[in-house]
């Protein structure tokens, strides 16, 4: 994430903080109308409160590793923490356990302080707790205590709300796409609920002058609606074949023919790369650098053959782009011929992959 430093690692992730975050602290710190012991207090306290969101991102990472998916780093905001996981798992079970392992923590965090109140001495019930605080009588030390119960406490129920992406809007999506069977379906109806919720948090936000939820429901709208549309343009593309976007207009030649008839296509044309068919069948592909050297080496009158690349990688009509793209990738700068029944029936470069991912964006 832009404009964060890295301040550590743990369990091999990085934490970053993000550089408003200290200046939310110093703003925190230097609030009118509060004296230096006020001001380190408020500081701590907010210190405490991003441990407690640190551990409930690292529930998120440590529940992720386990399924094999790597977490790229862990960043501290003042609205709250973002762990970056390399991808999002698409069973929905993973899922589910991903998004309750960071509230699981809060629940374990809320039990262990709320354990050691009661194993102090100190209040048993927030009656008890009133009744004290009330009398002016409930010692610091169970009072720091209680405000960590009650922190973890908030922070399940906060995060649990389904506002997709927070953790209870990837439970919603899960549960979803366990019913629906439909990954794409459950994205679209998780991100509607998620949206209601943002419009909420901006509007009580504003209302109540609380510009953390606001910025929350800012988040959270762009960051469902940016997931939703990862989701569409990746279940679009499984739906795509090569046929969709291979160049259906090219020129061939035959293995005998000069490489300056070839250099005379290339200059009449936008063509630069050439598959290569004897009696029909075909047996390589000379490329824009194949040609140039032919024609360095042997001379216009040298013949396809002398320079085209004979083993190449092909691809056939009904392949996913993601077989085009490692194809591509193996031709090293060629283009790739698209087989239709064993003949070349297309041929596909990177431009053109390029092109339809493009304009495709631009259509959806
Ligand atoms: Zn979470």
């Amino acid at each position: 994430m832009k404009w964060s430093w890295r301040i550590g690692r743990i369990a091999g992730i990085a934490i970053r903080v993000h550089v408003t975050f200290p200046l939310f602290l110093l703003w925190i710190g230097l609030r009118d109308g509060q004296g230096a012991t006020a001001a380190a207090f408020a500081v701590g306290a907010m210190l405490a409160l991003f441990t407690i969101v640190l551990l409930h991102e690292l529930g998120h990472a440590l529940m992720a590793r386990r399924f094999g998916i790597a977490t790229r780093d862990i960043t501290l905001l003042p609205i709250g923490g973002l762990a970056r996981l390399e991808r999002m798992p698409r069973e929905p079970r993973q899922e589910l356990l991903i998004a309750l392992a960071g509230p699981a923590v809060n629940l374990l965090l809320a039990l262990g302080f709320g354990a050691l109140l009661i194993a102090t001495g100190g209040p048993r019930s927030l009656v008890e707790f009133d009744l004290l605080r009330r009398l002016g009588a409930p010692a610091v030390g169970h009072v720091i205590l209680a405000e960590l119960v009650a922190v973890n406490v908030g922070l399940i129920l906060f995060n649990l709300l389904p506002a997709f992406p927070m953790d209870g809007g990837r439970v919603l999506r899960a549960l979803l796409a366990m019913w629906s069977q439909d990954h794409l379906v459950a994205t679209r109806r998780a991100t509607l609920v998620g949206r209601l919720f943002a419009a909420a948090f901006v509007a009580y936000g504003l209302f109540a002058s609380a510009p953390n939820l606001v910025l929350i429901g800012l988040f959270v709208w762009l960051a469902g609606s940016g997931e939703a549309s990862a989701v569409a343009t990746e279940a679009a593309l499984e739906r795509t074949r090569v046929a969709q976007f291979m160049m259906t207009e090219f020129r061939t030649v035959d293995p005998a023919d000069p490489l300056g008839a070839v250099a005379d296509l290339v200059i009449a044309g936008a063509q630069q790369d050439f598959p290569v068919l004897a009696d029909g069948v075909y047996v390589g592909m000379l490329g824009r650098a194949d040609l140039v050297r032919g024609l360095r080496e042997g001379g216009a009158d040298a013949t396809v053959a002398t320079a085209m690349a004979t083993r190449g990688p092909v691809v056939t009509v009904t392949d996913h782009p993601e077989a085009a793209l490692a194809a591509l990738h193996d031709a090293g700068g060629r283009a790739v011929a698209v087989l239709r029944d064993g003949t070349v029936a297309g041929l596909l470069t990177t431009e053109n992959l390029a092109e339809y991912l493009l304009l495709r964006r631009s259509v959806t």
